[in-house]
């Protein structure tokens, strides 16, 4: 094994049961988009409707129809936009769209979605009534951020489909969901908080949220070296002491990130160091002793949340996450509680 990756889906049913809890009656559309940030889209929405979501939400309308041939009665919305061609397939396979700009297509459930501050995808105002319009939405800039911000925006977006209130009307993502009681409506769009991990890069346990993905590898080979030897590209780790190191086969290649060097890794029960820089297919630790090929090594799980090495590499849990490829060709990919 080089790495292996498990997805437990008893966790992520458990993570939607809180978030159904927390809403307080309104909806859960479990957000799997991006491969389900990197936990495998078709098993963990499968996982999340079982659960008690009420819909999937996806950006693009290919992700949408690989879901379908697996979820056949699934409400699925793709949010980002689409092209004519798109539209026809969406049609053909029952797919919602969400419509930001332009004509309304016709003949297809249709999601209008505001821009109340978020500058980016939206129109300023509501367009026509038209009979095939269900649900109006808006996207939060700031839920984990400002929650002032946040709900300025809950208020625009109030005030400007108070007419249409017999639509479906979302507007919170995970921190929204959780933080801002005032922004849930109808229903809301959860993708980070499915996955255990804290919207507001925290503990993702104060929610009662549990992490659904863990990341173990190896030992591959532990070597000394001596004082004045260095590991890796550019001799960026150059041993003051004599040092012993272990060569662990994941890379960035794998979504270990090179912004992680100096985050740890936990090897039997221990924290060790990230040294050198990451390369493509091997990162480096260090070592207080020689250990054994085939040692394991934890990247992610129990006492270390991938929040952890978000702060290290100065990104948020999400870029990590999208980023980790579980695909065969780099890891084993295990499910569990399925
Ligand atoms: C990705 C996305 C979400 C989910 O956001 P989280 O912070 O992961 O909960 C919700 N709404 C829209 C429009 C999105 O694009």
């Amino acid at each position: 094994m080089r790495s292996e990756i498990t997805i437990d889906l008893g966790a992520l049913r458990g993570n939607v049961k809180t978030l159904l809890r927390a809403t307080d009656g309104a909806e859960v559309w479990a957000v799997v988009k991006a491969n389900g940030y990197g936990h495998g889209a078709a098993d963990c929405a499968g996982a999340a409707l079982a659960a008690g979501a009420q819909a999937l939400c996806v950006a693009t309308v290919a992700e949408a129809l690989v879901l379908r041939t697996r979820l056949p009665a699934a409400r699925i919305l793709v949010l980002g936009p689409a092209s004519d061609r798109e539209v026809a397939e969406a049609r053909e396979a029952t797919l919602e769209l969400v419509v930001s700009s332009g004509e309304i297509p016709e003949d297809l459930s249709v999601h209008v979605k505001l821009d109340t501050g978020m500058g980016r995808w939206g129109l300023s105002e509501l367009p026509a009534p038209a009979r095939n319009v269900v649900g109006v939405m808006t996207h939060l800039a700031t839920a984990d951020s400002d929650a002032d911000f946040a709900r300025v925006q809950i208020e625009r977006f109030r005030a400007a489909t108070e007419q249409v209130a017999e639509l479906t009307r979302h507007v919170a993502n995970s921190a929204a969901a959780l933080r801002i009681p005032e922004s849930r409506f109808d229903a809301t769009r959860c993708g980070i908080a499915l996955y255990g991990l804290s919207p507001l890069g925290g503990d993702a346990a104060e929610d009662g949220l549990a992490p659904v993905l863990s990341w173990e590898t190896e030992i591959a080979q532990s070597k000394l070296l001596r004082a004045g030897e260095s590991t890796g590209y550019g001799r960026r780790f150059v041993a003051e002491r004599d040092t012993w190191i272990g060569i662990l086969p994941v890379g960035y290649a794998d979504g270990f990130r090179r912004a992680l060097r100096g985050t740890d890794v936990r090897v039997a029960g221990e924290r060790c160091k990230v040294i050198g820089v990451v390369s493509m297919d091997a990162t480096v630790i260090e070592l207080d002793r020689a250990l054994p090929p085939g040692t394991p090594v934890t990247i992610v799980g129990p006492g270390l949340p991938l929040e952890e090495h978000a702060r290290v590499a100065g990104t948020i849990t999400y870029e990590l996450a999208c980023g980790i490829d579980a695909s065969p060709t780099r890891a084993r990919r295990v499910v569990v509680g399925a």
